[in-house]
C-alpha cells in the first residue's frame, strides 16, 4: 500500500482533487475528519482543551465550539501551540489506524489530504506528497465565490498560512489549479501515473 500526502492552500482545491484521486482509484484519509473526531466529549484530547481553553470554548451540548476556539488560539502564539501539541500527534495516530484498515482492505493507494500537513511536519512520515497550488488572485476568486468573505477576512486567512513558495519546496509533486476542471483533471491523472507506477 502507498500513502500519499495531500496539501494546498486554503481554496486551493485539496478537496476537488482528493475527489479525482478517489475516481482514479485511491482511498482518502481527511484530516479535518479525523480532527473532529478527536475532540468529541469525554475523549482525552477534548478533556486537555477544556484544561488548557477552560470551559468557555463549550457549548450547551458540551461539545467543543471548533470556531471560538480557532479564534482564541489565532490570536495567541502560545495558545496555538498547546492547541497544536494535544491535537496533532492524535490526529496523527489516528490517520495511522485509518491507512492500516484501508491496507487491511487490500487498498493500494491511501490519500491523507491535511491542509496542515506541512506545518504538522507530516512529510517525515508520509511520502511523497502533492501540493496544489494556485495564484494568489485564483485562490481570493475562490474563497470570494464559495465562501463570501470579505477582503479583510480573506487577507487574515492567507497571512495564517505558511507561504506557498515554502510549501512548494516541501512538496514532491505540485499540481497547478489556475485552469478549469478538465486541465486539473489531467494534470491530477500525470501526477496520479507517476506515483502509482513507482516502485516506492
Ligand atoms: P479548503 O482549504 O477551504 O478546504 P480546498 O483546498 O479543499 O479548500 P476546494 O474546496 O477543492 O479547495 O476548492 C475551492 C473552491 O474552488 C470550490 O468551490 C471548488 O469547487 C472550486 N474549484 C477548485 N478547483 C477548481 C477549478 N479548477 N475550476 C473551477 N473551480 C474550482
Amino acid at each position: 500500500m502507498k500513502l500519499i500526502g495531500l496539501t494546498g492552500g486554503i481554496a486551493s482545491g485539496k478537496t476537488t482533487v482528493a475527489a479525482m484521486l478517489r475516481e482514479l482509484g485511491a482511498s482518502i484519509i481527511n484530516a479535518d475528519e479525523l480532527a473532529r473526531e478527536i475532540v468529541r466529549p469525554g475523549q482525552d484530547a477534548w478533556k486537555e482543551i477544556v484544561a488548557a481553553f477552560g470551559e468557555a470554548v463549550l457549548r450547551d451540548d458540551r461539545t467543543i465550539d471548533r470556531q471560538k476556539l480557532r479564534n482564541l488560539a489565532f490570536k495567541n502564539d502560545l495558545l496555538r501551540k498547546r492547541l497544536e501539541s494535544i491535537t496533532h500527534p492524535r490526529i496523527r495516530a489516528l490517520a495511522k489506524v485509518k491507512a492500516a484498515q484501508f491496507a487491511a482492505q487490500g487498498a493500494e493507494v491511501v490519500v491523507y489530504e491535511a491542509p496542515l500537513f506541512f506545518e504538522a511536519n507530516a512529510q517525515v512520515w508520509i511520502r511523497p506528497v502533492i501540493l496544489v497550488a494556485c495564484d494568489v488572485a485564483v485562490q481570493r476568486q475562490r474563497l470570494r465565490d464559495r465562501d463570501n468573505l470579505t477582503t479583510h477576512e480573506i487577507d487574515r486567512h492567507l497571512a495564517a498560512q505558511m507561504p506557498a513558495g515554502e510549501k512548494r519546496k516541501l512538496a514532491d509533486f505540485v499540481i497547478e489549479n489556475n485552469g478549469d476542471l478538465d486541465d486539473l483533471r489531467r494534470r491530477v491523472k500525470d501526477v496520479w501515473d507517476k506515483i502509482a507506477g513507482s516502485q516506492q
